[in-house]
C-alpha cells in the first residue's frame, strides 16, 4: 500500500474539515477528507475528548492553516483586531480575508492560497495600478486588484482563470476575468467568510 505523505491533507484531516490547501484537488473526490475523514496517525480513528484549552487551540490552528499564516503574524492580527472597536473575532477574520494572497485566491487567480502567495511575491499583481508583491498587504474597499500587463501571458494565471471560472466569488469581491482583475466592493462581513470556525474561542485563548 502506498505510504500517505500528503502534509497539507494531514492538516485538514487533523482538523476534520476541508481547508482547501491544495488547489483544484480540494474540489474533487480525490480530497482526503472525502475519503478518510479521521485524524492521521495510528490512533486517528479513536474519538478524543478535547479539553477547553484543546478546543480553543484547535480553532486557532485551523484558522492559521486555512490562511497560511504563522503564529507571529497571526498574533499581530489579533492585536490589531483587539484594538478595533468591533467584535475582535470577526475583525480578526476580516483582516485575514483582506490579505492580498487570500483575495487573489478568492478571485480564482491562484489555485490555492499558497500558490496565490507565490504569485504575489513574484510581482504578478498590482493594486490600483501599483505593483504590490507583499502577500500580507491588506486591501481596502474600492481597491482594484489586477494582473500586471507584463504578466498577463503567464500560463499559470491563464490556467487558473480558466479552471476557476466557475468557482463562486464571495459577495464582497467582484471579478473581471476578461481583464484579469477584481474589485473589493466592500469589506467582508462575518457571513462572507466560509471558514467554519468559532472565532470567539480564539479570542478566549488569547485572553488567558
Ligand atoms: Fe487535501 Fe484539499 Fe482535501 Fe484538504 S481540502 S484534504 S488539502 S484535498
Amino acid at each position: 500500500m502506498a505510504r500517505y505523505k500528503d502534509e497539507q491533507c494531514r492538516i485538514c484531516r487533523r482538523e476534520g474539515q476541508k481547508l482547501f490547501l491544495k488547489g483544484s484537488r480540494c474540489y474533487t473526490d480525490k480530497c482526503s477528507i472525502s475519503r478518510r475523514n479521521y485524524a492521521p496517525g495510528q490512533n486517528g480513528q479513536k474519538k478524543k475528548k478535547l479539553s477547553e484549552y484543546g478546543t480553543q487551540l484547535r480553532e486557532k490552528q485551523k484558522t492559521k492553516a486555512f490562511y497560511g499564516v504563522g503564529e507571529k503574524q497571526f498574533r499581530k492580527y489579533f492585536d490589531m483586531a483587539s484594538a478595533n472597536r468591533g467584535k475582535t473575532g470577526e475583525v480578526l477574520l476580516q483582516i485575514l480575508e483582506t490579505r492580498l494572497d487570500n483575495v487573489v485566491y478568492r478571485l480564482g487567480y491562484g489555485a490555492s492560497r499558497a500558490q496565490a502567495r507565490m504569485l504575489v511575491t513574484h510581482g504578478t499583481f498590482e493594486v490600483n495600478g501599483h505593483k504590490v508583491d507583499i502577500a500580507s498587504y491588506l486591501v481596502k474597499a474600492g481597491d482594484v486588484i489586477s494582473v500586471r500587463e507584463i504578466r498577463k501571458d503567464n500560463g499559470v494565471i491563464k490556467l487558473n482563470a480558466q479552471e476557476n471560472a466557475a468557482r463562486p466569488v464571495p459577495e464582497w469581491l467582484e471579478k473581471d476575468v476578461k481583464n484579469l482583475s477584481g474589485k473589493v466592493v466592500k469589506l467582508p462581513a462575518r457571513e462572507d467568510v466560509d471558514l467554519p470556525v468559532e472565532e470567539h474561542l480564539i479570542v478566549e485563548l488569547y485572553s488567558k
